[in-house]
């Protein structure tokens, strides 16, 4: 078979531990003999994010954005546990964190859905995608360890001579405090990217938060939404029979519990993060969970949303064979290669992007997978190199290669 030929790259971000083995791995067997891979690489594996002065990582978020898509393999978020093992020179930040800065995006994570694994919750028929902001809040927040008795207060001084301030707390004794913040504009590229997916992707839009509390904060974000909804999307909502609709947060997980799935949830960054892992643990499996970055200006990265594993990379090293499941990293993949073939027009390259996680499904449908889920059903689980081998033979046969 001639290999499938990409006329522009994608940057491809290599990550650490255990996810780097898969990638070498998924690499070998499910891409390089089919696809004409073409990509900027960048290694971001902490030895090199140390050596570079985290340079290489800014120089991946600026070629994700010079080429619209890229494709990233877990990274480490050192600690000072890290710092010793690698011997680093700095606690260097989050890679994310850095990207997301970059990007200002927004992060879709989706479940994996097979006909397998049934959910813990009996009641969910389709994957329920979690959009999360991906800017601001907790995560860009200043805090203070509060020693005795004093007062906090909040201000702000206006550039153009507007003075506000207020009394947070007159601490009688130590505490803790915190100043969080976000910006219009972050917020409404935020539910521009909910409407947008939403509608490509043709599911209902909720968005949660907890403005009967947060008046001011979360009352931006809700008014954003509605205000953006009835200038711009009500009309293509409408002539595509789907619904938008805002409630308290408390409301929508007590919702969620009770619905079929098959829609968009839109969540704060913090309420992102958190219910993102839930419904992927409840769905089955953190190793079955995707994640597309998805900035304002269209670019896309595509990531698993688990980390590198590092309990697994440790047997590996130490000479044993393990079941980790590559599923979600396959699909990063799959997601970047099948942009690229729609933004270059190259129908070859996005057919083989849907054969690639069609292979994948059908594999672990016919009883081949990783122990992670054969504890699910039941079923004898095979090593990674055992499980990717089969999904190349069903991709062999589908694509007559
Ligand atoms: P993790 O790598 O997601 O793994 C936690 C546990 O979940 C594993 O020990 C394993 O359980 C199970 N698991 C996760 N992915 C799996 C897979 N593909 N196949 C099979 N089992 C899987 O989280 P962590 O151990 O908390 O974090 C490890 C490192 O990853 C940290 O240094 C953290 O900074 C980094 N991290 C990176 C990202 C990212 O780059 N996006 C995200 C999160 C964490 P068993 O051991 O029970 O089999
Ligand atoms: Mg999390």
């Amino acid at each position: 078979m001639t290999k499938i030929p990409m006329q522009n790259p994608v940057a491809e971000l290599d990550g650490d531990e255990m996810t780097r083995i898969l990638w070498r791995m998924i690499k070998d067997t499910l891409l390089l003999p089919f696809v004409a891979l073409n990509t900027e690489y960048y290694d971001l594996g902490l030895p090199n994010r140390d050596a570079t002065g985290d340079q290489v990582t800014r120089d991946a978020a600026e070629a994700i954005r010079r080429l619209h898509v890229g494709v990233k393999c877990a990274t480490i978020t050192p600690n000072a546990a890290r710092v010793q093992e690698y011997g680093l020179r700095q606690l260097w930040k989050s890679p994310n964190g850095t990207i997301r800065a970059a990007l200002d995006g927004t992060v879709f994570r989706a479940p994996i859905v097979t006909g397998r694994i049934t959910p813990h919750v009996s009641n969910w028929k389709k994957p329920i995608t979690i959009a999360r902001h991906a800017y601001g809040d907790v995560y860009r927040a200043t805090e203070y360890r509060v020693p005795g008795p004093g007062t906090a207060t909040l201000s702000f001084h206006g550039a153009d001579g507007t003075e506000w301030a207020e009394t947070v707390y007159a601490f009688e004794g130590p505490g803790v405090l915190q100043g969080q913040y976000n910006k219009d504009s972050s917020i409404e590229s935020f539910a521009r990217a909910c409407f947008a997916y939403a509608l490509a992707t043709k599911q209902d839009l909720w968005f949660s938060a907890k403005d009967t509390i947060s008046k001011q904060y979360d009352g931006a974000f809700r008014d954003t939404f509605q205000r953006l909804f009835d200038a711009e999307y009500r009309a293509q909502f409408e002539a595509a029979g789907l619904t938008y609709f805002y409630t308290l947060i408390d409301d929508a997980v007590a919702r969620v519990m009770r619905s079929e799935g098959g829609f968009l949830w839109a969540c704060k960054n913090y309420d992102g993060d958190v219910m993102s892992d839930m419904i992927s643990a409840a769905f089955g499996s953190l190793a079955m969970m995707t994640s597309v970055l998805v900035s304002p200006d269209g670019n896309f990265e595509y990531e698993a949303a688990h980390g590198t594993i590092t309990r697994h990379y440790y047997r590996w090293r130490a000479g044993e064979q393990t079941s980790s499941n590559p599923v979600a990293t396959i699909f990063a993949w799959s997601g970047a290669l099948r942009k690229r073939g729609e933004l270059d027009e190259n129908a070859d390259l996005a057919r083989f992007a849907d054969a690639l996680e069609a292979a994948c499904l059908d594999t672990i449908d016919a009883g081949t997978m990783t122990s992670d889920l054969a504890r699910l059903c039941a079923c004898a689980g095979v090593d990674t190199q055992t499980f990717l081998d089969a999904v190349q033979a069903r991709l062999r046969a589908a694509l007559g290669a």
